[in-house]
């Protein structure tokens, strides 16, 4: 566990290992658990929980072991990351098959970094060249071909090159500053879950980034428990378990759905509220609201409030349809205003950029991993994020047009109808009329409304009831006026009135 108690302190990386079926990813898993996997004080036997810590030249790794990528996509579909380095294994002797291609996909999807582990060296039909031509046909540009991707010749088997490959892990990490908050709250995913006969609804909590503690509240899909009793990967009990530590939680009110984020908190208000701030737009948490209300106090001219808006796209294409869709939307009171657009993941200067200019994030598929997104849910920077363009156009709508409050008020106004013409006297028209909405009072400014327009303006010089001269009429009663005005009254007419309260 990582005992660093400092505010801010790198996490160890969390690996997931993906590739082609038969291609070696359990092999490669259970070489490495049974060759570095810190031995526990209680010399409990080491459980199958769906990942393991080890510990390599002095730092720890955590390896996912879930073979298949089908834990690894259920995650992403909700919008998390479980790793933060993919191994990428590929059988040399069989090259680069259909599930190889998936899973580069659903690694560039999740924006994180990767190494190629060739495997099965050791077999005499191992073809080492011709695999990586493979790989460079699916643009998996090797290090010894100039390209970025690191790859290391392995047998899973004898343990060759494995050594090489754990080291490399321990390169990429440091090239990638992988950042956790040891001080605060945990927060992470879950990867396995089951009803255990005995402890009932278990499940392998991931602890991405904080601290978990007994006692803490713990919210996950839409439901909250708390944390009694914390269990380590060697079935030890545990007080607290920090950043890349995977551990069993059990006696839960629910099997946990695998791929469910969870948040903790001192209460569960706390844990909630943490994972409404992280789940962004849809939520109602009042750190959302206050973000938005923050970020939109900005008056232009005429109460019109402007939107400073900082745009995330995938790919370049995506990035032009957005900004596209975004200057035609028309929201009343509400001024956009895009101050930076670029395509990729959301990164930290994107996040430092939004902090800086009070701007709202809005991201059309952009890949926003776990680590920005706490980072995003700690700086109180507002995410408006989709998949899908009219969806995310709808959030924008539906999160700004609440807040257009600053529109100037439209004036409640008071109408008088004209029913009658007394003295059609050019300047001071004498007519009679009924008092539809609000109450007359004599000396009001009117404006003469016909057909829906305002034709002249004026004023009541002389206000009658029932041939009684009074200071004011009230609605739905009929009175007699005098009018001062330079425009001419019809019947039908309607004179406006502004109506104080
Ligand atoms: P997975 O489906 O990717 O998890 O593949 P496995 O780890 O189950 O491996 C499939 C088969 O290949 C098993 O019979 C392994 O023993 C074998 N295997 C895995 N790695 C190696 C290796 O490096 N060399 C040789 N010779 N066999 C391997």
């Amino acid at each position: 566990m990582n005992n660093d108690q400092s505010k801010k302190s790198l996490h160890p990386p969390i690996v997931v290992v993906m590739g082609h079926v038969d291609h070696g990813k359990t092999a490669l898993l259970d070489y490495i658990r049974k060759t570095n996997v810190v031995s526990k004080e209680s010399g409990g036997i080491t459980q199958h929980i769906g990942a393991y810590q080890i510990e390599h030249s002095g730092k720890l790794i955590t390896f996912i072991d879930t073979p298949g990528h089908e834990a690894f996509s259920a995650i992403r579909a909700r919008g998390a990351t479980a790793a933060d380095i993919a191994i990428l294994v590929v059988a040399a002797d069989e090259g680069v098959k259909q599930q190889t291609k998936e899973a580069l996909k659903h690694i560039l999807l999740s924006g994180i970094p990767y190494i190629v582990a060739l495997n099965k060296m050791d077999k005499q039909s191992a073809k080492p060249d011709e695999t990586k031509k493979q790989l460079a046909d699916e643009k998996i540009y090797i290090e010894e071909y100039g390209g970025k991707i690191p790859l290391i010749p392995i047998s899973a088997k004898t343990g060759d090159g494995v050594e090489q490959l754990l080291e490399m892990v321990l390169l990429v990490t440091e090239l990638e500053n992988l950042e956790a908050h040891p001080d605060e709250p945990a927060q992470g995913v879950i990867i396995e879950s089951f009803m255990d006969q005995r402890r009932g609804s278990t499940g392998t909590f991931l602890i991405r980034d904080g601290t978990l503690k007994i006692g803490d509240a713990l919210t996950f899909g839409g439901i909250t428990a708390r944390v009694k009793v914390i269990e380590s990967p060697s079935g030890d009990r545990i007080t607290e378990a920090g950043p890349s530590t995977p551990v069993i939680l059990f006696g839960l009110p629910e099997v946990p759905a695998v791929g469910d984020v969870f948040f903790s908190g001192k209460t569960n208000e706390e844990a909630k509220d943490r994972a409404h701030a992280a789940q962004g737009p849809d939520s109602q948490s009042k750190r959302f609201q206050e973000g938005i209300t923050k970020r939109i106090k900005k008056e232009l001219p005429e109460g019109i409030k402007e939107v400073i808006l900082l745009l995330k796209a995938d790919v370049q294409g995506s990035l032009e349809a957005l900004n596209t869709s975004i200057k035609k939307l028309k929201i009343p009171g509400i001024s956009l205003k895009i101050i930076q657009s670029s395509s990729g993941p959301i990164t930290e200067s994107d996040i430092q950029s939004a902090e800086s200019s009070n701007a709202i994030i809005i991201s059309f598929r952009s890949i926003v991993s776990s680590q920005m997104r706490s980072r995003l849910a700690r700086s109180g920077v507002v995410l408006l994020e989709s998949d899908i363009i009219y969806e995310l156009i709808e959030k924008i709508e539906q999160t700004f047009s609440s807040y257009a409050t600053g529109l100037p008020e439209k004036k409640k106004e008071g109408a008088i109808q004209i029913l009658a013409i007394f003295h059609g006297k050019k300047g001071m028209p004498v007519v009679g009329g009924i008092v539809q909405k609000g109450t007359v009072r004599a000396g009001m400014k009117v404006t003469i409304r016909r057909n829906d327009s305002d034709i002249a303006s004026g004023v009541i010089e002389e206000l009658q009831q029932q041939k009684n001269q009074v200071k004011s009429v009230p609605e739905g009663k009929e009175c007699g006026m005098k009018i001062v005005t330079q425009g001419n009254v019809a019947i039908g007419d309607i004179l406006i009135f502004p109506v104080s309260s």
